[in-house]
């Protein structure tokens, strides 16, 4: 199996590594390819303000840093470049004009933030667990209605196009197991996903169609990585619905350190090939405008 992370964090964002250490890394550990993903800026555009973005004005040399890396690498392991892009309701998303303007060999479409129902102010589902309450309670501690506020907002997503990769689909559960705010077999969760699942096989389809890059689903071990989850983003019953719709998958650690690059990843295997699959999604680069993905089997 060619082992790869294309969604990996440095300290020009919330990471703590630098670039070059972490393709040291990747390369020490028999990778085939890094690619970098910082969260991409939004202050501008959304009012937010959050510690884990890269600054607008450090972007270039973001680019910059990377492409150096890429470079250096040649013929050893393959460098990318992306961008982790934030899509917030009406304000700003991977179609950006000037997110679209730059030279990314891939966007990771993500949500993050939810708009609350009783502020105008927005709230990161990827927070502390006493954030996280405070944000429940805008729901009246209703968690499917705050579990379908983020789904929406995540169809929206899908609909408004544009990205590569589909980010950590069920990220909402991440203080599930802390404050077990909705039961994950409950048919008031299952229907939200089944509705998105839906919206994501549409969504290929019309990609192909269009001519544009079709994007896939990233299995994520971000989660399991940092303590939060025993699961990889989606959970194995999402991973089934997606292989009803044979929906590819591209296996990522989030990496915010050089020690989770690959981590967990024959956990979430297992996973993969529990809900149907046998292979996975494997990046070979940008052409012609569109992502290019190779079908790798599973190493479990
Ligand atoms: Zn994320
Ligand atoms: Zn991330």
């Amino acid at each position: 199996m060619k082992w790869s992370c294309l969604h990996t964090h440095t300290n020009f964002c919330d990471g703590k590594a630098d670039i070059e250490t972490m393709c040291e890394t990747a390369y020490a550990k028999g990778f085939e390819s890094i690619g970098f993903s910082s969260h991409a800026p939004i202050l501008k555009k959304t009012g937010i303000r959050t510690k884990s973005s890269i600054k607008e004005k450090r972007l270039d040399e973001y680019i910059d840093r990377v492409l150096k890396a890429r470079k250096y690498w040649n013929g050893k392991l393959s460098v990318y470049l992306g961008l982790e892009v934030d899509y917030v309701h009406g304000l700003c998303g991977p179609a950006d004009a000037d997110i679209q303007a730059l030279p990314l060999d891939y966007i990771i479409g993500a949500v993050h933030f939810c708009s609350l129902p009783k502020k105008n102010e927005f709230f990161s589902v990827d927070e502390s667990p006493e954030n996280f309450r405070l944000g429940l309670e805008q729901f009246d501690n209703d968690g499917y209605a705050f579990c379908e506020a983020y789904y929406n907002i995540y169809n929206n997503m899908i609909n408004a196009g544009a990205y590569d990769i589909l980010a950590h689909l069920d990220l909402i559960k991440k203080n599930n197991d802390l404050f077990r705010f909705f039961t994950p077999g409950d048919s008031r969760y299952t229907g939200l996903l089944k509705k998105t699942v839906n919206l994501i096989a549409a969504a290929r389809t019309d990609a192909e169609k269009n001519g544009v890059s079709v994007p896939v689903v990233e299995v994520n071990t971000g989660g399991m990585n940092r303590g939060y989850s025993s699961e990889p983003y989606p959970s194995r019953d999402t991973l089934k619905l997606l292989a009803e719709q044979n929906v590819p998958l591209v296996l990522s650690a989030d990496a915010h350190t050089p020690d989770q690059l690959g981590k967990n990843y024959e956990a979430a295997m297992k996973e993969m090939k529990e809900a149907g699959y046998t292979g996975m999604a494997f990046f070979a680069g940008r052409r012609e405008g569109k992502a290019v993905w190779q079908e790798e089997a599973l190493a479990i």
